[in-house]
């Protein structure tokens, strides 16, 4: 048997993480069995699609390096893989099961569906379709047909549990017609359900083996169900349990933050991710602090291992895994890390700024400044002031009580020259402050505020000492004058 799997997301937003890692098991099931990994774009739910997920999708795959064998690419082939282009083969197959009497016409209104639903609700019961057309005499149907009455197509669900033989979760019964009653394959748009689609797809595509994620687990006896009606052999299943956010809830497509590609653009490795989620879904090792490449992990995949338990995401291990990427890229590839990094900065803060950067003082700033940084998201949130020069405005009044600025604030800067010239080592708690305010009389926790406001025009931040690090006392005893200048300006003008 020839292994053939397929990765069939829905443009309706994103791909996150949970999305991602349905690809990649599914890549790597192909590589590994020598078969053909299918990419199908799966988008008749049409008021779902959002018009730019489409790119979001093939930009993931592409970014990770995961190349699906057969897809979408070229004009000729999307008939092929997107199913809104098949909506024709999708109804004759459900029109088929109408003609052999395996699924029947249903003129309910939305109303009265909601209806049934809400009455579903209030009881405390499962929505389910009463299967109140399934009963319609062939007059009645004639009526409502010359009528031109919407119909939509339901599958007639018998008297019978369906057995789904999982892969990862084993064997569960199901109960279709007495949970949900007769199911529909063809809505009144004459699109089809995901269901219908699904089978029909995966049947024409020889798919053998479904892998996909724990969510679609309850669709799958319906699935046999329409299976079985067309006389067809399933595929296997594997339902892989979801990644929960770190709050424990699902992982949605509006959680920007989950997006791959988000996380690419806050300087996160493609390697990081594929390890990261090979690391938390399954017995996956990595070899010392490295990690591992795409073709290493198509060595040592092993679906056996595969964990049965659903998993959170954990940022901090993300980044403690960007950081081996980010060594690795430095021991490697220190250019190609630079340029990234250059790149990156560039865009948040201009050519020119940027360019007069040597590459030491950029990995001495990404390394040793402040710790060692594991993405650029977090480097610039940090450290961007190096490349925002601070326009002071603040309010004035407050930094009365430190006097004379030019000889509270302007000798605290001359100690600080002094004592950088002396060591220009990480000084966080600048110590020596401490002694110079009792001596001087000067407020200490303001000293500070008036600090951190000239050089960042904020109240939050990297400590004072810390910020002195990584400016140097140069630039900044540059921007403290400029501050104590605003200030007494201001002061004076109130006057
Ligand atoms: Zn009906």
């Amino acid at each position: 048997m020839v292994v053939t799997v397929r990765f069939a997301p829905s443009p309706t937003g994103f791909l996150h993480l949970g999305g991602l890692r349905t690809a990649i098991i599914n890549y790597l099931f192909a590589r590994k069995q020598g078969g053909t990994f299918i990419l199908r774009i799966e988008d008749t739910d049409q008021s779902r699609i959002v018009s730019s997920s489409l790119a979001d999708i093939f930009d993931v795959l592409n970014w990770v390096g995961i190349k699906p064998d057969k897809g979408p690419f070229t004009k000729e082939d999307a008939p092929n893989y997107v199913q809104s282009a098949r909506l024709d083969i999708y109804k004759e197959k459900a029109n088929e099961l109408l003609d052999k009497g395996l699924a029947y016409r249903c003129f309910c209104s939305t109303t009265r569906l909601d209806l049934l639903r809400k009455e579903a609700l209030k009881n405390r019961n499962i929505p389910r379709y009463d299967n109140r057309c399934r009963f319609l005499s062939d007059k009645e149907i004639d009526e409502k047909l010359s009528e031109k009455a919407d119909y939509a197509l339901r599958f007639r669900s018998e008297d019978q549990i369906v057995n789904v033989d999982d892969l990862i979760y084993g064997s569960t019964r199901f109960d279709v017609k007495n949970s949900e009653g007769d199911f529909i394959i063809l809505k009144s748009n004459k699109f089809p359900s995901y269901h219908l689609a699904n089978v029909i797809d995966d049947h024409s595509m020889e798919i053998t083996h479904v892998l996909r994620g724990e969510e679609w687990l309850l669709s799958t006896p319906k699935h046999l169900m329409i299976y079985n009606a067309f006389g067809w052999d399933p595929p296997k299943f594997a339902h892989i349990p979801i990644i929960l956010n770190e709050d424990g809830k699902k992982l949605s497509k509006r959680h920007q933050d989950l997006g791959v590609m988000s996380l690419k653009s806050r300087g996160y490795y493609p390697e990081t991710i594929i390890n990261y989620l090979m690391l938390t879904s399954s017995s996956f090792e990595l070899k010392s602090n490295k990690l591992a490449s795409l073709e290493e992990i198509v060595q040592q995949f092993n679906f056996d291992t595969i964990h049965r338990s659903r998993c959170k995401v954990s940022y901090s291990k993300l980044k403690a895994l960007n950081r081996f990427a980010i060594k690795t890229k430095l021991e490697d590839d220190k250019q190609g890390f630079l340029l990234t990094l250059r790149n990156y900065l560039k865009d948040r803060f201009g050519e020119k700024v940027i360019d007069n950067e040597t590459d030491d003082h950029l990995i001495f700033l990404f390394t040793e400044s402040s710790g060692r940084y594991s993405n650029f998201g977090d480097f610039v949130e940090e450290l961007g002031f190096v490349w925002t020069p601070c326009d002071p405005a603040w309010a004035c009044d407050q930094f009365l009580p430190l006097g004379d600025l030019d000889k509270s604030v302007g000798g605290c800067l001359e100690l600080i020259s002094k004592e950088w010239s002396n060591s220009k080592e990480r000084m966080d708690k600048l110590p020596f402050l401490k002694t110079y305010c009792s001596e001087k009389n000067v407020d200490y926790r303001l000293l500070m505020r008036f600090l951190r406001y000239s050089l960042v025009n904020s109240e939050i931040g990297l400590p004072v000492g810390q910020m002195l690090y990584v400016l140097g006392a140069e630039e900044f005893s540059r921007r403290v004058k400029k501050g104590i200048e605003y200030t007494k300006n201001q002061l004076k003008n109130s006057n």
